[in-house]
C-alpha cells in the first residue's frame, strides 16, 4: 500500500510543476496584452494581439486565463458591452461610459459612493447579492466632432 502511494504521487509532480511554470509565462503575456491595447479589451481582441507575436497561443488559453484573472482580482473584468465581456488592467474603482457610434469604452471617475445603493435594496429572499454592474452611455468627443462637420 506504501509502495503504491508512492508510486503514485511521484511521476504526477513533475509534469504539474512544468506547467505551472508554462502558465506563469502565459498569465503574464496576457496581462501585457490587455495593458498594451488599453481599450477595455474583449477576449477575442486580446487573443488577435498576442496572435501575432505569439501564433501558438490557443484561443482557449486565452480566454480561460482571462477569467482566471479576473477572479483572482488581477484583471477586472468590467461586463458586457456589446455583448463582449471586456477587461480592463485599471483595477482601482471606477466606472465606463460606452460611446454609442464608436462602440469604444472610456473610464469615468464617480465621486458619490455608489455601493450606499446597497442599503437601499430590498433584498430578495434567498438571492445573496455579491456585487453590481453599472455602466453610462452616450456620444464620445470624436464621434460628437466629425457629426457636426459639415
Ligand atoms: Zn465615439
Ligand atoms: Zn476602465
Amino acid at each position: 500500500m506504501w509502495l503504491y502511494t508512492r508510486g503514485f504521487r511521484s511521476p504526477r509532480k513533475l509534469p504539474t510543476m512544468m506547467s505551472s511554470k508554462r502558465n506563469t509565462v502565459q498569465r503574464q503575456l496576457i496581462m501585457s496584452a490587455v495593458k498594451e491595447l488599453d481599450i477595455h479589451a474583449t477576449a477575442e481582441q486580446v487573443y488577435e494581439h498576442l496572435f501575432q507575436k505569439h501564433p501558438t497561443i490557443s484561443r482557449a488559453t486565452v480566454f480561460r486565463n482571462l477569467s482566471q484573472l479576473a477572479e483572482s482580482g488581477e484583471l477586472l473584468n468590467i461586463g458586457s458591452f456589446n455583448g463582449s465581456t471586456r477587461y480592463d488592467h485599471n483595477c482601482h474603482d471606477h466606472y465606463h461610459m460606452a460611446c454609442k457610434v464608436c462602440k469604444q469604452i472610456f473610464d469615468i471617475e464617480v465621486e458619490v459612493e455608489l455601493s450606499e445603493i446597497f442599503k437601499r435594496l430590498k433584498q430578495p429572499e434567498g438571492f445573496d447579492i455579491t456585487g453590481f454592474n453599472m455602466s453610462f452611455s452616450g456620444i464620445c468627443w470624436n464621434c460628437k466632432d466629425s457629426a457636426q462637420k459639415p
